[in-house]
């Protein structure tokens, strides 16, 4: 007790300290400030784990799930970025974190990017019995980060290790196994047999790239990295189990390999999603992988990345003097509908009786999520997200976005380096291109994917011309 207020007292003090330094010539620089903070989100026993098309109670807690922040502040502006291990979460529960956020933190809500790392071995963040403890851990992770705020110095770069990411969605040559729920077959097939004689190529290309930035105090001890890879999660775990997956490792293996595990305040490791709609971490052309124990695979990933990273970081820039900002966009979206030939479909799917052959064995499942569909809005309102620090940018796109979306953004952005988080402000489902809407498949399915078939261009779109606004301010 008495601790904790000691600590609130000084973060107090720190936050009324004057936000610009005086040089020896009495002129006014900005001094970077950076504190980093992770909170406890693991949620309770009997929560539904969600990822997979069936649901089912989670019944141990393997390693906990937290939601890691770290909070930028450069004298003019404060912001913040929340990783949370989670599948993905509402923006009503990350709204409702805002609105938590104390008031004396100087933080506007607008400037916190909030984010789920896409773990599958997590349940529903907006179910009543864990939604308050998913709300209050993001807030106080906020908090705890402004109360932790130090001088600071920042550096940034990236590396590939395209070693871990392989495209999951094939054209195949056989149509049997790329029919749709919809009565129709796919030129694509998500996750098809490894090694199958049918395989031709993969639909789209990778995101090699592990951006990372990494703090430090001005003194140049470790505070916190956040990372960027476009792996949509790796798994391995045993059925029914609570895990952060691949991303908790690399967290904390990378705090080892700076030389981190013990220092104060904490380090902290922070793994983002990039835009891995399309991705995993399965090699298709191989048939004769090993067998891995539950956990191996992930914890090989992470220690690889975690490697490259570590290496990589020995030639980062290091700078006091950088200018951070964040701009939020609400975009407006059409949500698909079924069109007549998709509800007669549907109408014959529901009249079978139930052992009769299936077209498709989810053509029930699509069922229902098309009638959702038709039922739901005819638009919604997504947010979207770019952030700057120095000459480095981070958009944050509510999809589980398509590689070559984020490739595209990487290489149009006006900023010198870019990477994308993904899953970040809302969780709104897949988001491919058109191209990929064509050649069909899993993730382009009306239910899997709910918005208007552009919706990638649009998005791309938008966030370019926020870079654009962010960079000239
Ligand atoms: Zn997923």
């Amino acid at each position: 007790m008495h601790q904790t207020q000691r600590v609130r007292t000084f973060g107090f003090l720190m936050s009324l300290l004057p936000l610009l330094a005086l040089t020896a010539w009495g002129n006014e620089i900005p001094v970077l400030r950076a504190g980093a903070a992770m909170v406890d989100i693991t949620p309770p026993l009997g929560e539904l784990v969600v990822g997979g098309f069936v649901p089912f109670p989670a019944n141990e807690i393997h390693d906990p799930l937290h939601a890691r922040c770290l909070v930028l502040d450069d004298g003019k502006n404060r912001m913040a970025i929340v990783i949370c291990d989670n599948l993905g979460i509402a923006r009503s529960v990350y709204d409702e974190a805002r609105s938590l956020i104390s008031k004396n933190s100087k933080i506007s809500p607008d400037q916190i990017l909030m984010a789920a790392t896409h773990t599958h071995s997590a349940t529903r963040a907006h179910e009543p019995k864990y939604r308050p403890k998913v709300v209050a851990g993001i807030a106080t992770a906020v908090d705890t980060a402004i109360q932790n705020l130090v001088p600071a110095k920042i550096g940034w770069g990236g590396v590939d290790e395209p070693s871990e990411v392989f495209n999951r969605r094939w054209h195949v040559s056989q149509p049997d196994i790329a029919r749709n729920p919809f009565g129709g077959v796919d030129a694509v097939r998500m996750n098809p047999p490894r090694a199958n004689a049918a395989l031709i190529k993969p639909a789209g290309p990778i995101d090699p790239e592990v951006s990372f930035l990494s703090v430090q105090t001005a003194k140049g001890q470790p505070l916190a990295l956040l990372a960027n890879y476009s792996l949509h999660y790796v798994g391995g775990v045993n059925k029914g189990d609570v895990s952060a997956d691949y991303f908790a490792i690399f967290s904390q293996q990378i705090g080892k390999l700076l030389g981190a595990d013990s220092v104060t305040p904490r380090f902290v490791g922070m793994m983002s999603n990039g835009t891995s709609g399309d991705i995993n971490n399965i090699n298709f052309r191989d048939g004769n992988a090993r067998r891995y124990d539950r956990y191996e695979k992930m914890t090989e990933v992470a220690n690889k990345v975690a490697k490259r990273v570590n290496e990589a970081h020995g030639k980062l820039q290091f700078s006091e003097d950088v200018k951070i900002g964040s701009l939020t966009r609400d975009l407006k979206l059409t949500m698909r509908k079924p069109d007549p030939k998709i509800k007669a479909w549907f109408r014959e799917v529901m009249g079978k009786p139930d052992d009769a052959e299936k077209f498709h064995r989810y053509e029930q499942t699509y069922a229902a999520r098309v009638q959702k569909l038709e039922d739901g809005p005819n638009e919604i309102t997504v947010p979207l997200q770019v952030m700057r620090i120095g000459d480095l940018a981070i958009a944050a796109i509510p999809f589980e976005t398509f590689a070559e979306i984020g490739l595209k953004i990487k290489d149009k952005s006006p900023f010198a380096d870019t990477f994308i988080i993904e899953l970040a402000n809302d969780s709104r489902g897949y988001l491919p291109t058109p191209r990929q809407h064509e050649l069909g498949g899993y993730e382009t399915w009306m239910g899997t994917n709910r918005v208007q078939l552009d919706a990638s261009d649009l998005i791309t779109k938008t966030i370019l011309e926020m870079m654009t606004q962010l960079n000239q301010n």
